[in-house]
């Protein structure tokens, strides 16, 4: 499609994974198909595009982490593998007639709110457009994070995030170090440490790890799952239903997560001898608070001949020398950086120019805040997909991403109710409200109150991420959309607008 049949429409996406082929589906079932979906890669799939690390899988049972509009009869496994939910993604995107939606390559640079025309200017790499509505959906787990260790820079071997794995890279008989112990890291670790010539993990604080109930889904049960469809909605509402009734734990009653720790142990304990690795092993921090890792491998990776388990942060290079912050020193040839992603400091914040002038970044300086997980105040006509405090501890991020898509189309429809041109601003005092709630609540939760430091938490120690309830109740708090939470915005009329005049009319409050 060329740029000049698309420089305005009615609805710009940015992204394209779950989030961003989720919105485009649901714009098309809407009946809109003015619309762009603007990604910064060459292709789809977000996060299964980008992590291709040896061992990538999800943690959610696939029939679960899933579009409920897209069942998938044929996951080969309980928890599949990166390649095969990256091949569902691009099914998506071609069963729903997505791509001539989608212009790869163009990223977004800019976009500004233009008060006068109430739309959004926007500034990509594959040139320039306009759009009434925004649905940013660039993933919180999309721009890596690499730590400002001294001396990094006169490491002279191979460095890389396991979000950019280089697979031009042989790790086959080299010194590995991998920094980090997070859900990247545990799949990594069993999935290299056979090749490699020794690996050196190095350990800020040890994950809870439980096992992984995972296995080849066979071909008799697939037959069945296509012949009747309902058997794969089953499966996925078990998944479901199991993990809505833990969700109680975590957000009401740590204590009750007592009883998992034990599991965990017994499962620590039966792979690792050693008193010493045990203990090096054993977290101190309630179960939970952290995201809670599934796996039969990394343990035993780990007491393998060829690797260290450094019980320290990475602290210094030196040279092809690492140094932990105990003093550990380690040579290695090559550093994967397993150390996660920029989560509350998000890089598309500082893009985004609302009606302030102000960047969304700014906006979220003393700490990210959106009314439902969607709409920041000064933002018109904007919306995030997976937005502040819409993170799950324990269940598919889908669910939430569809909630948030009922969000996005009732948004949609508002406008059309409204008619004419119209924008849906969010009050300072509804967004301030919803976060007040949200805050009170995550006081009580594990993540909170167990005694860690996790990406869950921004600088200041808030709880910004996760979302203190239950998915159910997500869905119902995001089933339509009350103008009462909303200025609506409109333009003074056709012989004002090129004045940049807007009449501020405040409507249902
Ligand atoms: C290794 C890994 C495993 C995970 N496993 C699970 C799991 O088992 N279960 C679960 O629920 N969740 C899991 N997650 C979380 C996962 O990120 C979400 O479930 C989901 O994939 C997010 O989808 P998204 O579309 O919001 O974001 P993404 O998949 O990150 O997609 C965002 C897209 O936006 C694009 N983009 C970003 N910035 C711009 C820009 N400025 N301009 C244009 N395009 C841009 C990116 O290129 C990307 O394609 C995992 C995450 C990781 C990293």
């Amino acid at each position: 499609m060329s740029e000049s049949e698309h420089r305005h429409v009615r609805v710009a996406v940015i992204g394209s994974g779950f989030g961003g082929l989720g919105a485009a589906v649901r714009l098309r079932r809407e009946g809109i198909t003015d619309f762009v979906v603007l990604e910064r890669a060459g292709g789809v799939g977000g996060t299964w595009r980008d992590n291709s690390y040896p061992g990538c899988a999800c943690d959610v049972p696939s029939h679960l982490y899933s579009f409920s509009f897209a069942p998938n009869p044929d996951w080969p496994r309980t928890f599949s593998g990166q390649e095969h939910i990256r091949a569902y993604l691009e099914h998506v995107a071609d069963v729903f007639r997505l791509r001539p939606h989608i212009r790869f390559d163009s990223e977004v640079k800019r976009m500004t709110w233009d008060a006068g025309k109430l739309r959004w200017d926007i500034e990509t790499t594959g040139g320039n457009l306009s759009a009434d509505v925004v649905v940013s959906a660039t993933g919180p787990l999309s721009d890596p994070k690499v730590p400002a260790v001294p001396g990094l820079d006169s490491f002279p071997g191979k460095v890389f995030h396991s979000a950019r794995w280089d697979h031009g890279y042989d790790l086959a008989g080299k010194r590995v170090a991998m920094v980090g112990t997070g859900a990247s890291a545990i799949q990594i670790v069993p999935s290299i440490q056979p090749e490699v010539a020794r690996l050196t993990v190095f350990q800020r604080t040890p994950p809870w790890v439980l096992p992984r109930v995972d296995r080849a889904i066979g071909g008799a049960e697939r037959s069945l799952h296509r012949a009747l469809p309902f058997t794969t909605q089953l499966r996925r509402g078990l998944s479901w239903g199991i993990r809505e009734l833990q969700i109680q734990a975590f957000t009401k009653h740590p204590d009750e997560l007592g009883f998992v720790e034990r599991l965990a142990k017994r499962n620590m304990a039966r792979a690792i001898k050693d008193p010493a690795l045990r203990a090096r092993l054993t977290p101190d921090y309630r179960i939970g608070c952290k995201r809670i890792l599934l796996s039969n491998t990394y343990y035993p990776a780990l007491t393998q001949d060829n690797v260290d388990v450094v019980a320290s942060g990475l602290g210094e290079v030196r040279g092809s020398t690492l140094v932990a912050a105990d003093g550990t020193e380690a040579e290695v040839d090559a550093i994967v950086f397993g150390t996660g992603f920029h989560v509350t400091d998000l890089p598309i914040a500082e893009r985004v120019v609302g009606a302030a002038g102000r960047t969304l970044a700014e906006t979220w300086k003393d700490g990210m805040a959106a009314l439902r997980g969607a709409s920041a105040a000064g933002f018109p006509n904007w919306m995030t997909i997976i937005g502040p405090n819409t993170g799950l501890g324990n269940s598919s991020m889908i669910l939430m991403i569809e909630s948030q898509l009922n969000y996005m189309a009732d948004f949609l429809r508002q406008l059309d109710v409204l008619g004419g041109r119209a924008a849906l601003d969010a009050r300072p005092s509804a967004v301030n409200a919803w976060n007040r709630k949200v805050q009170d609540r995550m006081r009580r939760t594990v993540w909170n109150t167990g005694g860690c430091t996790s990406w869950y938490l921004d600088a200041s120690g808030r709880n910004t991420t996760v979302w203190p309830g239950t998915t159910a109740e997500f869905r119902r708090v995001t089933r339509r959309v009350d103008l009462t939470e909303y200025q609506v915005l409109r333009q003074a009329g056709r012989a004002r607008r090129d004045d940049n005049d807007v009449a501020r009319i405040r409507e249902g409050a």
